[in-house]
């Protein structure tokens, strides 16, 4: 496994494997962005890159555009050594690990916008979020020119936005979004599951038992959403330190708000706990054979 920093060197080492892949599966790239702090969430990604690719390439990039000044960039994980043992292990051929001087030269000034979308969920919470997002994920995608892109559906409003960029930019690539990774008691792994103690830890289970609560209902023939909110807001209220930022039923491509979900939904939380935000979501299937799946046309 190679571990390039610089955009020329890992483009030329790109190019040759390219040429010299003799592997049975095709020399297709499949690429996995990441911010490093490795889980099993992310495993799951360069498996899915791993077997459909020939080539698999990592990016671990703490992209400073994304983070507002008083969000946690300075303080997120870095555990670099540890990253690149398991990208190995997993059989990773190039991670990038660029420096964010060559990201952003003095004077970077050129953005991608992907309007109205990154202005939803995670958008309207984080202003400008998505447009670092969008702008990242956009110079990966031009160095590293994948032709397949592995995301999670964990961060399912990021999927949207990128979707959308791919769509309307014509990014010659797909994105394949993969089932979100869980711990054994049902709390969605993510980088800041770090940061919790022992007591919010216990308390950060309040997301995921939200949704759950929510698709029983669903399951139960309920389609109303101000019904499945109302169940979603009482059971992530219930820690004594959760601030709930927001409860959500909405289209999973536009991130709009839905009435009516016999015809699939995302369902979406975020919500602080102590001072760690944490996301979840989940996809509900249609009812009514019009099945909503992100990126796919409805039928
Ligand atoms: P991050 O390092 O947090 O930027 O995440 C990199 C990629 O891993 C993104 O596509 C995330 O959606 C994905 N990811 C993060 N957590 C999970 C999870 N629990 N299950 C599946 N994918 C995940």
């Amino acid at each position: 496994m190679q571990i390039l920093s610089d955009i020329s060197e890992l483009r030329t080492v790109l190019r040759t494997l390219r040429a010299t892949d003799d592997r049975p599966t095709p020399r297709s790239v499949g690429f996995v962005p990441t911010m490093g702090a490795l889980h099993d969430g992310h495993r799951s990604l360069v498996r899915a890159a791993r077997q459909h690719c020939g080539i698999v390439v990592a990016s671990i990039f703490v992209n400073p555009r994304q983070f507002a000044p008083h969000e946690d960039f300075s303080r997120y994980p870095r555990t670099l050594a540890e990253d690149c043992q398991m990208l190995e292990a997993e059989g990773v051929d190039v991670v990038f690990t660029p420096t964010a001087e060559a990201m952003y030269p003095p004077g970077a000034a050129a953005f991608v916008d992907v309007e109205e979308v990154s202005d939803r969920l995670d958008g309207a919470s984080r202003p400008g979020h998505f447009r670092g997002v969008a702008t990242v994920v956009a110079k990966l995608f031009h160095i590293v020119q994948p032709e397949l892109a592995f995301f999670g559906q964990k961060d399912a409003a990021q999927v949207a936005v990128l979707r959308k960029m791919v769509r309307d930019l014509d990014f010659p690539l797909e994105i394949i979004v993969c089932p979100t990774v869980r711990e054994p008691d049902g709390l969605a792994m993510s980088s800041r599951n770090r940061y919790l103690s022992t007591e919010e830890r216990r308390q950060a289970l309040s997301l995921s038992r939200a949704l759950q609560a929510a698709q029983m209902q669903a399951a139960s023939g309920e389609h109303r959403a101000s019904a499945l909110l109302q169940t979603m807001r009482a059971t992530l209220q219930e820690g004594p330190s959760a601030r709930v930022d927001y409860v959500a039923v909405v289209d999973p491509d536009t991130l709009l708000p839905l009435d009516d979900v016999a015809s699939g939904a995302l369902l979406a939380v975020a919500s602080y706990v102590g001072s760690t935000r944490l996301i979840d979501n989940a996809l509900l299937a249609s009812t009514t054979g019009n099945t909503v799946v992100p990126g796919k046309k409805k039928s």
